[in-house]
This record gives structure tokens, sequence and C-alpha cells, in this order.
């Protein structure tokens, strides 16, 4: 089979690497930092070889095949190297795609993914499907093929592991909406970040099905100078459509191949715009591997979202208390803002990834009454909201945050976490951040 070399020994590196192991090639494991403790449990049970702290180039350059983990990035100079001397890069989707005859559905887009992701592994999963759910989320694609392949998968998909790809095709992808993130992964070209995106259906034919937001002009632009195979199947929250799901007096219509299927939003469980939008992907996705309506419509009733995006946490004193801590840049804050219908204290900050608030401006001027600045560097925030907002008030911790938040907030308030910036200066990732929101609040 030859041999193949996984860059990264993390949760997909270690899935390669058990595939790998099960389908007879040589494997061997380089991380060049630390590898977790239950990773090289793994690795030692399956008798994988591997090592951690470095590259050793010897081991790796006389690859056939490397699998590399997302986050090593393409202009790592071992992974140039690799592609100078002609030697196949390639993601963990694309190596576990080769194994399984699985139906495939592949979620991609900037903001939104996680939340359609596990909409519809929801919906598939109630209309009695044998299905597993990988990619990004919980555990890797292939260690699921290489233990107990399934009928059906739906993945979560970074744009680098679609970076990764050469005969991956999901029958039937979708793309919930392209903003700019990750440019600095770009060569700092938005043009570039979307292609990868749209990868994503490049190997797709048209009896394939490519799902995506109408109502994008970026996608809608990109898709009429570059044409796809598959079928194109929209969705709007602005516009009727022919075909695909659309908005109708706060019902949501959908007309995919010969089948109608309408909900009232009032049925559904997440609140907020950007939710109707990802309960329009998925239940289309659900329609077109034939889950039934009615499944479709009660599942979506009991869909209860997932933490850290726009979560309700409590209501103190009449104020509600929501964490929208996986809000790391500006279009998913804009939403939380968008979706919520009262006056907002809202505590943003963090690492800023070049954010432009210039969007958010209408927004804030309309319902945000306090900014509470959490992040080491508020420069950014203070400049851009300091002359519109009267109560702007810097913060260094989430204790600190909660409690100015709880004294300035009155009844029917809400408090919102929604940071449109990473969270590495001041947590250890966005969960944590979350987490000690949660934690501040109970405290209170
Ligand atoms: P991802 O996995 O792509 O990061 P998540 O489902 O984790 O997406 O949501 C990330 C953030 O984006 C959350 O703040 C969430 O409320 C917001 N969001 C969810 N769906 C959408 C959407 N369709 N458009 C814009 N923002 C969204």
């Amino acid at each position: 089979m030859g041999r193949l070399v996984i860059l990264g020994g993390g949760e997909s590196g270690v899935g390669t690497a058990i595939l790998g192991k099960q389908k007879g090639f040589e494997v061997f494991v380089s991380d060049k930092g630390e590898i977790k403790e239950k990773y090289k449990e793994v690795l030692e049970h399956f008798e994988i070889e591997w090592e951690s702290g470095d590259h050793t180039e010897a081991k790796i350059l006389n690859a056939d095949v490397v699998m590399k983990s997302p986050g090593i990035p393409d202009k790592a100079p071992l992974v140039k190297a690799l592609v100078a001397k002609g030697i196949p890069v390639i993601s963990e989707i694309e190596f576990a795609s080769k194994y399984t005859d699985a139906t495939l559905i592949g979620i991609t887009g900037s903001n939104g993914k996680t939340t359609t992701t596990m909409m519809t592994y929801h919906l598939l999963k109630k209309g009695g499907l044998n299905l597993g759910m990988a990619g990004n989320i919980g555990d890797s694609f292939a260690k699921m093929v290489a233990e107990k392949d399934m009928d059906q998968y739906v993945l979560e998909i970074s744009s680098f592991q679609l970076d990764g790809i050469v005969d991956f095709k999901p029958h039937i992808a979708v793309i919930t909406n392209i903003t700019p993130d990750h440019l600095d992964r770009y060569e700092y070209k938005f043009e570039n970040y979307i292609a990868s995106k749209f990868r994503i259906a490049m190997n797709q034919d048209e009896n394939d099905y490519l799902i995506y937001d109408a109502d994008d002009e970026v996608m809608e632009n990109w898709l009429k100078k570059n044409p796809v195979q598959s079928k194109l199947v929209p969705f709007s929250v602005k516009k009727k459509l022919e075909e695909g799901a659309w908005l109708e007096d706060k019902t949501i219509q959908i007309k995919l191949e010969h089948k109608t299927l309408e909900m009232s939003t009032d049925i559904l469980a997440l609140e907020g715009q950007h939710n109707v939008k990802n309960t329009m992907a998925a239940s289309m996705a659900a329609l077109l591997v034939k889950v039934r309506k009615e499944t479709i419509r009660q599942s979506i009733q009991s869909f209860q979202g997932v933490p850290h995006r726009l979560e309700k946490v409590l209501k103190i004193n009449h104020v509600e208390y929501i964490n929208d801590s996986k809000a790391t840049n500006v279009n998913a804050t804009f939403y939380a803002l968008d979706g919520i219908k009262k006056p907002i204290v809202w505590i943003a900050g963090g690492v800023d990834k070049g954010n432009d608030y210039a969007e958010l401006m209408p927004l804030v001027r309309e319902k945000v009454k306090a900014i509470i600045c959490l992040g080491m560097d508020n420069t950014k925030l203070k400049e851009s909201f300091g002359n519109v907002i009267d109560l702007m008030v810097e913060t260094y911790s989430m204790e600190e945050a909660v409690k100015v938040a709880y004294k300035v907030a009155e009844r029917g308030d809400a408090v919102l976490l929604s940071p449109a910036c990473a969270s590495f200066d001041l947590f250890k990732n966005y969960e944590d951040r979350g987490d000690q929101f949660k934690a501040a609040i109970k405290n209170l």
C-alpha cells in the first residue's frame, strides 16, 4: 500500500493513522508539538510509529502520501518540500472518503457550520438513518470509517480540509455563507478563500446537490462566473424562489424535487434570522435523503441548539443573559445583534482578526445601550463606537465584565456576550470564554 505519513497527532491525525494501518499502509505520525497522552495510547495500541516535538525529515520525505492536519498551513517549509517532491498532501476527509461508500453530506461556510451540521444530524437521526457525524466536530471521520462504517455521514468541513481534497465528492454539499475569515491563510485575498469553499462542489456531478444562501452576494456572483455541475438548491429569507427554500409571512416554504414542505418559523426552537437559514439548509438536506416531512417538522422543534451559539443562560431580575462566545467574527455578531429584540448590554472584544465594525453600526445605534470591552487591546472598539455609545467600560476579566453588565442592565434588557473576536488573549479558547461567562453569571 505504501508509506502514509501523518503530520499532526490530533483527532484527525490519529483517526487517519488507525484507518491507514487497517488498510495496510506503513504509517508514521509526526507532530512538532506535544501529542496528547490519550492519543499516544491509541497509537501504541495500534502499534503505529510516532514522534512528537520534532519532524524528522528523513522519515517524512520518503512518504507515498501525506495527510496533513488542517492546522498546518500550506506555507510551512516541510509542506512546501513535500509538494516540491511531488508527494501528494491531502486532508483527512480526502483519505477517509476513499474507504467508504456512504452517502456524504458536507457542510461548510464561514459561520453556521456547526449549528447546521448538528441540526442536519438531528433530523436524519430522527429519520431513522444509520448515520455518523464527523469532520471538525467530535470524532474523526477516518476513525469512524475504520471502526464502524455507516450508510450516511454528515461532515462539518473547514476550508483548510477542502484545500486538501482531490476526489472527495459529497452527494449533498451545503455552503451556509461566505464572509471574510482566516484571510491570513489565503494570502489576504478574499477570492482565494471563496474558491477554497467552493471546492466542496468541484467533484460533484448533475446527480449531486449544492445547497447555498441565495441572499449571499458573494456566492451568487461567484456562481455566475464559475458554474458548477451540481443541481443548485438556493435558500433565501429575502426573496421568493422558484425552487429551494424561502420565507412567506413567517412561514418557511420549501419546494424541492417535486416535494413541498411548509413550516412556521414560530415552531423553531432557535431564534434569529440566521437560524431560519440554517433550518432551511438542514431541512432541505433531510428532504433530499428522504426523511419524512412530518419527522422534519417535529424534529426541528426539538433541536435545542449548540452551546456558545446564542445560548440562553439565565434570566436574573428580568434581564436575559446570552452566551454567543462562538461569535469570533463580525458577521456572527451581526446576526446576534440583529436577532435580539431587546436593548442590549454588549460584551465584546478579544483578538481582532482585522475587523471592520462598520456593518454593525446601524444595529449598535438602534439597540446597544452599553459596550463592555473585554480584551487586552480595545482600541478598535473604542475608535469605532466611542462616539456612538455613551457608556463604554473596559474590563480585563470575565468576572469583572459580568459584574459591570449586571450593574448597567435594567429590567427587560439582554446582556450579550458576542465578542466578534478570537479569545486567545484572555482565555484558552471560545469554550473557556463561554464557560467563564456562564460561571460568572451563576455567581452573581
Ligand atoms: P461555525 O461552525 O461555522 O463557526 P457555528 O454554528 O459554530 O458556526 O456558529 C458560529 C457563530 O455564528 C455563532 O455566533 C452563531 O450564532 C453564528 N451563526 C450561526 N449560523 C449562522 C449563519 N447562518 N450566518 C451567520 N452567523 C451564524
